[in-house]
């Protein structure tokens, strides 16, 4: 490829002074976004503020700014940065629509003194030219809802959007009944989504379609460009970290719920956390999202829904792809069937891990096998039934006890005993793999509640199991322990 208008510098000095946020995404063309102002607020007041992430990014000014939560709210300028919203497109539960920020701010890029590039966006504060019938506006319950899950993700080792600060507004807002409003600022490496990439091919201004490719390769994935068919190993970079990034979400039980293709990032990081939710029993079946009621979204659908969204993508690409059509459609269709083999190994080793086997040997996936249909058969725990494979200590529930459970957790020491599998080595991939801690929606829901009669006690006590969930947190033990049957639980869209 040829065109290279945008170059992103690499020091953070260089265009602008440390503190001011670049907007590189603005200069790519016009119909890609639209300057947009967040709503009047009278006295916007910080919920919370993530610290650690903000030292992390070298947001030191940011951190000790006396107006932190009215530039987090959108009311006080950051720097000479002029917001906008992004335009793009989607499919929605199978369906093309144009989208764009409905609700959210574009404030532009942070670069870290480390030199990589993050957005810094705000979500809930108030309508834009992509609002459709919304009112641009997020409950204080959902935007720390998506603090929550985010921020225990990042601790997981998952990629995903971070939550630097959540601000309550001061409005309301009318969903099932009055609440409070609230902003969420997160951060990530880009908002560029697939339904980006369908929104720009839409407009059939090749030349566009060009130019936004080339800006996202080079901002994502560099050393596409150094390939002889940079658009291909793109689409290759991209199928490989969403095959990962599904193959992470499988090992801990969570489940996206709304996987649009608008909601997909191309840089391979979760993203747009809505009627999402962590897996209590495992069931592939299970669906969260009060309006997945189809099942579309469901735990066990989501590497085939990945594949779907990467086919989507493929599209948008094909007149890059190659200048033949049918030459353009056989490239990007073996693109995307190297999905599913990618997939399988990937979710082979995964389990693996989980069980404590460092590298396949015969016999393995036949444990995988009986062991994922007893899980499914007995609906038990996802979390705590590695615990129970780990040591007899933590059996502590009646399924463990019984001869089908007793028979797999015998074959897998047989297994390690005949392969010569060190104890002791087999135990310590197995810690690392299976988190003691995830956000239960039961956790989540009182930390919810809690905060908003202003107590953030609870929440504060999630966070801090979140950020080392592969520990038990000895002061924390109710967090550790299984809540009472929530196979009613749903989580609600568009608050
Ligand atoms: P989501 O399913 O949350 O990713 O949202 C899909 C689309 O609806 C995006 O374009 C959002 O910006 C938009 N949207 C969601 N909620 C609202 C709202 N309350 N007001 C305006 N737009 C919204
Ligand atoms: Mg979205």
């Amino acid at each position: 490829m040829s065109c290279s208008i945008l170059i992103i510098p690499k020091n953070p000095n260089y265009l602008c002074s440390v503190q001011e946020l670049q907007s590189t995404y603005t200069s790519i063309d016009s119909r890609l976004f639209s300057r947009e102002k967040a709503i009047a607020m009278q006295n916007p007041t910080e919920v919370i503020f993530n610290g650690s992430l903000a030292t992390q990014l070298g947001l030191t000014h940011l951190a000790e700014h006396p107006h932190r939560a009215a530039i987090l709210s959108g009311q006080r300028p950051w720097g000479n940065s002029i917001p906008f919203a992004q335009a793009y497109a989607g499919h929605q539960f199978g369906h093309f629509t144009n989208l764009g920020d409905g609700r959210a701010l574009l404030l532009g890029e942070w670069v870290t003194p480390q030199a990589d590039r993050f957005d810094i966006q705000l979500k809930g504060s108030g309508p834009t030219r992509y609002s459709r019938r919304g009112d641009g506006l997020a409950t204080l319950q959902a935007m720390l809802r998506e603090y929550i899950i985010s921020e225990s993700m990042h601790g997981l080792g998952i990629p995903t959007s971070r939550s630097l600060s959540v601000v309550r507004t001061g409005l309301p807002v009318y969903r099932e009944s009055e609440m409070q409003g609230a902003v969420l600022a997160r951060v990530a490496k880009s908002h560029i989504r697939v339904g980006t990439f369908e929104y720009v091919a839409q407009l059939e201004d090749l030349e566009l379609l060009r130019t936004f490719t080339h800006y996202t390769i080079e901002r994502h994935y560099p050393d596409c460009l150094k390939n002889e068919h940079p658009v291909q190993a793109f689409l290759q970079s991209v199928v490989a970290a969403q095959a990962s990034l599904v193959c992470e979400w499988m090992r801990v039980g969570f489940i996206h719920g709304v996987m649009n293709t608008d909601n997909m990032s191309v840089a391979g990081e979760t993203i747009d956390y809505g009627p999402c939710a962590f897996m209590n029993g495992f069931d592939f079946g299970t669906v969260f999202s009060s309006i997945d009621t189809q099942g579309r979204y469901a735990f066990g659908r989501q590497a085939p829904i990945a594949q779907w969204n990467l086919a989507v993508l493929a599209s948008a690409l094909l007149p890059l792809l190659d200048q033949d059509h049918d030459k353009a459609v056989k490239l990007a269709q073996e693109c995307i069937n190297s999905f599913v083999p990618l997939y399988e190994s990937l979710y082979e080793n995964m389990m693996r891990r989980k069980l404590g086997i460092p590298k396949p040997i015969e016999g393995d996936l036949i444990i995988i096998d009986e062991l994922t249909r007893w899980m499914q058969s007995t609906q038990a725990d996802y979390t705590q039934t590695f615990w129970a494979l780990e040591s007899k200590s933590q059996r502590d529930h009646d399924l463990y006890f019984t001869a089908e459970f007793e028979k797999i957790a015998r074959d897998l020491s047989e297994l390690k005993r005949l392969h010569n599998i060190d104890e002791q080595e087999s135990l310590e991939i197995m810690l690392a793999a299976n988190p003691r801690f995830i956000p239960r929606n039961r956790w989540v829901e009182d930390a919810l509640q809690a905060a908003q009669l202003c107590d953030y006690e609870p929440l504060h006590k999630i966070l801090d199991a979140a950020k080392q969930p592969y520990l038990k947190l000895s002061h924390l033990p109710e967090l550790y322990s299984l809540p009472e049957d929530q196979s009613n639980y749903r989580t609600f869209c568009g608050t």
